[in-house]
């Protein structure tokens, strides 16, 4: 059994879910949902109540950094109670586009490690153009989780194993001139490693242009098995204890 720790497989992000959710588990794929904003995670709940075996995170993106309420943060704080919920996430820091509410940004994101917290659960992590940010936010809150598709350094990424983070490898692995993250998985230790593909974006370099799906995961897989020098069996199984060592599932 494989766990794809970071998807989007919902009808709004992708027009067929239903069918790439059967798909996967039938290729004993798990998946654990991720929620952006409102909609998405009222989607992932009622996917992960409909089928065994697909896990729920729930969250506000930074995207919603400007306008999200007391209201939005309770309503959440209620969602989060159901017993398919194993994260809060997607959540994080994204300063690629813009800079300019970098505070509202990070307000946001300590609310929902806040939620994290009070109800016992990791954290899925995003963070772009701002790991320094990232880290020092998560180093002021007494929680646990994933570095979602992490692209940082070997050496940053050591010091998120020592908060306890786990980081989470996907698609970008297999692009074959990626030596930064080529470094990094040959670097940390393995059992800090959980496996991912974001579907359906970042496409694995063997499927580039198409739209991704949680089948996929087979190349992250066996790129990560090729740098270390290990058979695709053993990665599986080691990434899936820790995936469920994480989230407890
Ligand atoms: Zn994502």
């Amino acid at each position: 059994m494989i766990i794809d720790t970071h998807c989007h497989v919902y009808k709004s992000e992708m027009e067929n879910a239903e069918e790439i959710i059967k798909q996967a588990l039938n290729n004993d794929i798990h998946l654990i949902l991720n929620g952006t904003d409102f909609k998405s995670n009222m989607e992932v709940l009622e996917l992960a109540d409909k089928y065994e075996n697909v896990h729920a995170a729930l969250g506000y993106f930074y995207t919603l950094a400007d306008d999200i309420t007391d209201d939005d943060i309770a309503l959440l704080d209620r969602q989060l109670e159901n017993n398919n919920v194993v994260a809060v996430g997607e959540i994080g820091l994204d300063y690629y586009y813009t800079k300019d509410n970098k505070d509202r940004q990070i307000e946001l994101f300590e609310r929902m490690l806040d939620l994290a917290k009070k109800h016992g659960l990791p954290v899925i992590v995003h963070s772009r153009k701002a790991i320094q940010d990232t880290f020092d936010v998560l180093k002021r809150h007494e929680v646990v989780g994933s570095l979602h598709c992490y692209q940082g350094s070997a050496e940053m990424a050591r010091r998120f194993l020592e908060l306890g983070f786990y980081i989470g490898v996907g698609g970008p692995v297999t692009l074959t001139n990626n030596k930064k993250t080529r470094k990094m998985v040959k670097t940390i230790d393995i059992n800090h490693m959980i496996v991912e593909t974001d579907s359906p974006y970042l496409s694995p370099q063997e499927k580039r242009g198409e739209i991704n799906t949680p089948l996929n995961i087979k190349y992250i897989i066996r790129k990560i098995a090729q740098y270390l020098d290990m058979n695709d069996d053993d990665v599986i199984e080691i990434t899936s204890k820790n995936a469920k060592k994480l989230f407890n599932i």
